[in-house]
């Protein structure tokens, strides 16, 4: 009986009473048997009410809407997972990130040492809007051979909620403005992956400089920004 609570399809064979196990062959008669059986998710304790049959079970598991989420911190290869709340208190208290309550923000990124481009530097936000949360990623990179940098909006929450809303950034400078408006995208979408698709406000390094004013050694950005819900 404990192979029916297994995660991973096929399932082997071990012959009776000689306990030699007879590698990757498949044991048909106990899939048969596991395809018939009612089997909760194995998100069950995390609230999943839902019920399946073996192979059914293993495609919902990928896609429950009761799977913890991965850290939305990028930067680093934090292994943690959780719930909403949890990687919250999770950001808050073991990444140090910053948390701002509202809809609307201004906020200004310095970084003396503009020309170390390559993920040198990023950073995150979280805001707390609509009782739902939000993470402001803004980090630089190459595209292609210009560097870059490159503001977006993750929602902490799944794709059918992240739809809900919409939002604004804005940057600029003597008389010159780069506005982007999108749809926040979920944290089940990798952060890298929401990068590579430039899903956000692109900035050019010697438009961000040219926006920072002064001698051009030293990036001084105000970005400003705003979260809605779409009727
Ligand atoms: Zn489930
Ligand atoms: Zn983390």
């Amino acid at each position: 009986m404990s192979y029916l609570s297994a995660q991973f399809a096929p399932i082997p064979c071990i012959l009776p009473y000689t306990r030699f196990e007879l590698g990757n062959i498949r044991c048909l008669a106990l899939e048969k048997v596991a395809e018939s059986l009612e089997l909760p998710c194995r998100f069950q304790n995390l609230g999943c009410p839902d019920m399946f049959p073996y192979y059914s079970k293993l495609k919902h598991e990928q896609l429950c809407r009761f799977r913890p989420y991965n850290c939305p911190y990028a930067g680093s290869e934090c292994l943690v997972t959780g719930d909403i709340p949890t990687l919250v208190a999770h950001l808050k208290n073991d990444h140090k990130v910053d948390m701002h309550d509202g809809c609307t923000f201004n906020h200004r990124y310095v970084k003396s040492n503009p020309q170390e481009v390559e993920n040198a530097t990023w950073m995150l936000t979280v805001f707390n809007c609509f009782g739902q949360h939000f993470c402001l990623h803004f980090e630089a990179f190459l595209l292609g051979i210009a560097p870059v940098y490159m503001a977006f909006l993750r929602f902490m929450g799944d794709d059918n909620e992240a739809k809900n809303f919409s939002y604004s950034l804005e940057v600029g400078g003597y008389g010159r403005k780069l506005i982007w408006q999108g749809v926040p995208r979920s944290i089940r979408d990798s952060h890298r992956k929401v990068r590579d698709s430039y899903d956000g406000l692109v900035i050019h390094r010697n438009m961000a400089l040219f926006f920072s004013g002064g001698n051009r050694q030293e990036l001084k950005l105000r970005v400003t920004g705003r979260i809605w819900r779409e009727q």
